[in-house]
């Protein structure tokens, strides 16, 4: 067996390691609408591919896949509003979410797309124990003396007679350099926040009229006071190689130094107050419009805000940390709890979109039998990975906002970025680039409407685009996603992108498991071939696993499908030179060994991108479930099933991996 020779070579570069347990979380699709194909591709293939990667190299048992829908907020009691007012939809509210929330589950169905659970913070069983969660995370805050009650204006429509929130008021962003057209109360549908005071020219969308500002008072988590720890956060980031760049990146912007922007038309009126402000530096920037202060503290920069709102000069600030709203008066939500006798609130929906995973993991637990307690294993101990996947643009929240939460949660007042064992463990945040759409950034708002993800299965298997997505190469920079059935440029000649990446599959592979299940059939009456594999078969499947590891340890997906592209390819160059008509039967017993060898190496790397199909393959190879486990990769198949074993028999013409029925039509190839 190969296992003889390992100690013996002295270079080998260590594999990585992985933890005991693992929790992964996709972020929550919204319950307003179906699935888009962006929720598909741009994440939930790249978290149910890790799910399904640990689930085979740590154990099914020990791995929580979690997810679920975001059944709160403005949003969706506005766009069901709209739909009953146009007669669109009959029902009410929480009809219209489960709705949503269903056709998202079978989307995700026919993706292959597995998470253990896919709940919903406002639906059944998961909605009790959100609400219970959510109590007890506000208020354990609370107790710890990481909450400040804040009195804030608040947009009120005084035509309508009501508080507008969040998308019930729309302006332009505050924040330098932000050119979002989309500036909601308090944050812009980038994901920056502000203080509504700051947003510009805000329209009420009920009336269409300029609303005024009343006072309310929230609850807001002390986020500033985390500057610090999250400084040393990043540190240990910065050094991690599983860690996309992008992530420290943004997360780093709202750590610098506080700045204001000031128009250049107030200069004046700035040099005769810059003695009132705190110390700072002033850099004059000639090219742009405005020029740039910066403070040391952010308390200095409030102080500084306050000069320049008092003598009536307009300014932008930086990307900077502020309190971190919990609480808002929106009655489609989650109810706060009653602390310090501020009633009738309930939780944005934001920060509680946070933690439902974890309230998702007690209900899963629970639906298992198990005690709801449990979820400490998975998200408060040092054995244990959090594994999150997001999309770059709410970074700010699962980067810096849930991360500060969870310190601030700490039973210690002295807290910590590297978490006790038994303390909320800091996750690590796998973001990725914008999947574009044909070459723009699409949102289901913008004028590019991205395709809805069942669509796309009208011209494709689910496995042609996880394949496709996968290789895309998101975590590096932003891609397009260019299909050609919606590509109005693309020319008759062409080669559809999506099509060309599943040649792979449904070409190369699907030939080399039939090839070697046809000719077994033929000359060893069905029974496979139990000689041991080639020394050089076996050095290349351990080499292409060791690699693909590795490459999946840092969440470099694209980099494995290039393992498997090269490893498959290889494979069958060699299948055509050793398997002929008329190879005699001792070599081709042989050769029929070798290539079962490549088909299971390839068929276990292949199974969390390519489940259906690997799937299948398994079935006709005739093993049970403990063919996908790493614990035994490099073993041939008799190591599973002995000598003398039997294959299925597979029927003339069948495939493993296919085309879509609609592809045969246009003879792409
Ligand atoms: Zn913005």
């Amino acid at each position: 067996m190969a296992k003889n020779k390992e100690g013996g070579k002295p270079f080998e570069i260590p594999r990585p390691e992985f933890p005991k347990r693992a929790v992964i979380t996709g972020g929550m699709p919204y319950g307003n609408k179906e699935l888009h194909f962006g929720h598909v591709g741009g994440m939930f293939v790249f978290a149910d591919t890790f799910a399904r990667f640990l689930r085979d190299r740590i154990g099914k048992e020990n791995v929580l896949f979690v997810g679920g829908t975001d059944c709160y907020g403005s949003p969706i009691a506005e766009g069901w509003r709209k739909k009953v007012a146009d007669g669109e939809f009959e029902g009410s509210l929480t009809d219209f979410v489960q709705r949503n929330h269903d056709k998202q589950q079978k989307t995700l169905d026919d993706y292959g797309i597995s998470p253990d659970i896919f709940a919903a913070s406002g639906l059944g069983r998961s909605k009790e124990i959100h609400a219970e969660v959510t109590d007890w995370f506000i208020n354990s805050l609370y107790k710890k003396g990481q909450l400040n009650k804040i009195s804030t204006m608040q947009f009120y429509d005084e035509k309508a007679g009501c508080f507008l929130n969040g998308r019930q008021v729309i302006g332009k962003c505050p924040i330098e350099g932000c050119n979002s057209e989309k500036g909601y109360a308090d944050e812009c549908d980038l994901g920056h926040q502000y203080m509504p005071e700051n947003l510009i020219d805000p329209v009420s969308t009920l009336t269409g009229e300029k609303p005024s500002m009343r006072p309310v008072t929230n609850w807001y988590f002390k986020l500033r006071d985390y500057e610090e720890l999250l400084k040393n956060w990043i540190e240990m980031l910065k050094k991690r190689k599983d860690v996309r760049p992008v992530v420290c990146k943004t997360i780093e912007e709202f750590l610098k130094p506080p700045v204001i922007y000031i128009k250049r038309e107030y200069e004046e009126k700035y040099l005769s107050l810059k003695d009132q402000m705190p110390e700072h530096e002033y850099f004059e920037e000639p090219k742009k419009p405005s020029f740039t202060v910066q403070f040391k503290t952010l308390s200095d920069c409030d102080e500084a805000v306050k000069v320049l709102v008092n003598n009536g000069i307009r300014y932008r600030t930086g990307k900077t940390l502020v309190p971190f709203r919990l609480t808002g008066n929106i009655e489609w939500g989650v109810p706060a709890p009653v602390m310090d006798n501020v009633e009738g609130l309930t939780v944005w929906v934001w920060p509680e979109s946070l933690w439902a995973p974890i309230s998702f993991t007690q209900t899963l637990l629970e639906q298992r039998g198990r005690s709801r307690d449990e979820w400490k294993d998975y998200w408060c101990s040092k054995e244990s990975g959090v594994y999150q996947f997001i999309g770059q643009d709410n970074i700010y929240f699962y980067g810096i906002a849930e991360p500060a939460m969870w310190m601030a949660q700490q039973e210690s007042a002295e807290k910590t970025a590297d978490p006790a064992e038994g303390e909320m463990q800091m996750p690590t945040i796998i973001a990725n680039h914008h999947i574009l759409f044909l070459d723009k950034k699409a949102s289901s708002s913008g004028a590019v409407k991205p395709p809805m993800a069942d669509d796309l299965l009208n011209h494709y298997t689910p496995e042609q685009l996880r394949m496709h997505w996968l290789g895309l190469g998101l975590g590096q920079r932003s891609v397009s996603f260019m299909p050609k059935p919606y590509n109005p440029d693309a020319k008759p000649e062409d080669a559809d992108p999506v099509v060309k990446d599943g040649l792979l599959l449904s070409n190369v592979y699907n030939r080399m498991v039939r090839t070697a299940f046809y000719t077994t059939q033929k000359h060893f009456n069905g029974i496979m071939p139990s000689n041991t594999p080639s020394e050089n078969i076996l050095a290349e499947g351990k080499k292409a696993v060791l690699d693909y590891e590795r490459h999946m340890s840092k969440f470099a997906f694209h980099q494995c499908t290039y393992v498997l592209d090269s490893y498959i390819r290889n494979g069958s160059k060699y299948m055509a030179k050793t398997i002929k008509e008329d190879t005699p039967a001792e070599e081709l017993s042989q050769a029929l060994a070798d290539l079962f060898y490549m088909i299971k190496i390839a068929a276990v790397l292949l199974h969390p991108m390519a489940p259906f199909g690997t799937e299948k393959v398994r079935e006709y190879l005739q093993v049970g479930e403990e063919l996908w486990s790493w614990d035994n990769i490099f073993e041939p198949l008799t190591f599973f099933v002995g000598e003398g074993h039997e294959l299925k028999f597979l029927p003339p013409r069948t495939d493993f991996f296919t085309r879509h029925e609609s592809q045969f039509e246009t003879a792409e190839n």
